[in-house]
């Protein structure tokens, strides 16, 4: 389908992939011949039922999770994530924390209200530094595995020797890549970078690690509960669901490069990547600074070395249809968020703009 929509490079609430947002807009005011927006509709109803299972068992299938994991539909975000996560786990205990940048960072400083966080080890929001300090009764260790801002990314999962169960943020990335569930003990992420609208929050949780949540934990926040619940002991997002389950379909029934489904996302994803970051390192113009071994396939951070055009860079690429290249506020210059819904040609007219805009500026 082509589309006269603009390339939007948000790195979140982000772009979503046009055929779902065409189908959202048609079932709007009536949903399968039920009568209802699916915002009308009683989570409880056998309608809403059917696209909670629908959503659950595709992302299940997408992400090979195990059975000993469970798939909780959550809110509160990321942010919320780094309370519930320690009024869960920590039992009040350790909590070690690696730091690869800002959200790693927030997620240490918030769990220090609930548990004894050490910061295991500290990175420059470049690389991943190794040598991590880890504590054997630690109840677990958190990991940012994309530093949305920093532009820093795990391409491989820590294997932690003791034990200790690991906690990925992946928030950013998430659905962009398998995970190694082997590695991991819960991950958790907002929907609004590679899923559906912001207000939908997927916990995947092993089984094994319910059962220890803190008194002052809010019920509504147990793990335990919501699983014992299957994801309905409050109301869920019920619209982000739907989307999302509309986003998973979409994935599953994605082809590029002789793959279909999630290999083909990630093929594409690694392929979108390569064509910007070789246009970045090619150029005297604009560079990326991150470590080569840890870039981000996701969040591209990107600086013209004459920051002062800045501005005229931004409103160039406006004109272009070139959407939301304004890096974080933190960090200034620029950023390219390169989330599953972008195609590759979103990333062509990117690179074509960034040698036109050079050429007539460098
Ligand atoms: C976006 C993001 C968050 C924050 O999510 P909210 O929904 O705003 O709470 C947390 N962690 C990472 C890695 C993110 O990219």
């Amino acid at each position: 389908m082509t589309s006269s929509r603009p390339f939007n490079f948000s790195a979140g609430p982000a772009t979503l992939p046009e055929p779902v947002l065409r189908q959202v807009a048609a079932e709007m005011l009536d949903w399968h011949g039920s009568g209802m927006s699916v915002m009308e509709m009683s989570h409880r109803g056998k309608e809403f039922g059917s696209i909670l299972e629908a959503a659950q068992a595709d992302l299940r299938e997408l992400l090979v999770v195990p059975p000993h994991f469970h798939i909780l539909f959550m809110q509160g975000g990321g942010l919320g994530e780094n309370a519930i996560v320690p009024l869960n786990l920590s039992r009040g205990g350790k909590v070690d924390a690696v730091v690869t940048g800002s959200w790693s960072r927030k997620s240490a400083a918030e769990a220090r209200r609930y548990a004894d966080v050490q910061v295991a080890a500290e990175g420059d929001g470049r690389s991943i530094p190794t040598d991590w300090r880890l504590r054997d009764d630690a109840a677990y260790v958190h990991v940012c595995t994309n530093e949305t801002i920093d532009g820093v990314e795990f391409h491989e999962l820590p294997r932690l020797a003791n034990g200790v169960p690991l906690v990925i943020d992946c928030s950013s990335h998430l659905l962009s890549r398998p995970i190694d569930w082997d590695r991991v003990g819960l991950a958790f992420g907002g929907a609004q970078k590679n899923i559906g609208p912001a207000g939908l929050t997927l916990v995947f949780v092993r089984e094994d690690l319910l059962g220890h949540a803190l008194d002052i934990c809010p019920t509504a926040f147990n793990y335990a509960t919501v699983a014992a619940n299957h994801s309905m002991y409050n109301t869920p997002p019920t619209f982000g669901i739907y989307v999302a389950g509309l986003v998973f379909q979409w994935v599953k029934g994605l082809e590029y490069a002789g793959k279909r489904g999630l290999a083909a996302v990630e093929q594409r994803n690694i392929d979108k990547a390569a064509l910007l970051y070789a246009a970045l390192d090619a150029s005297g113009f604009y560079e990326n600074r991150v470590d080569a071994g840890c870039r981000s396939r996701m969040n591209v951070p990107f600086f013209l070395r004459d920051e002062s055009l800045n501005d005229r860079f931004l409103a160039e690429a406006k004109a272009a249809g070139l959407l939301q290249l304004k890096g974080h506020k933190s960090v200034g210059g620029m950023r390219a968020s390169l989330y599953n819904a972008m195609p590759l040609e979103g990333v062509q007219a990117l690179v074509g703009f960034l040698k036109d805009f050079e050429a007539r500026h460098g």
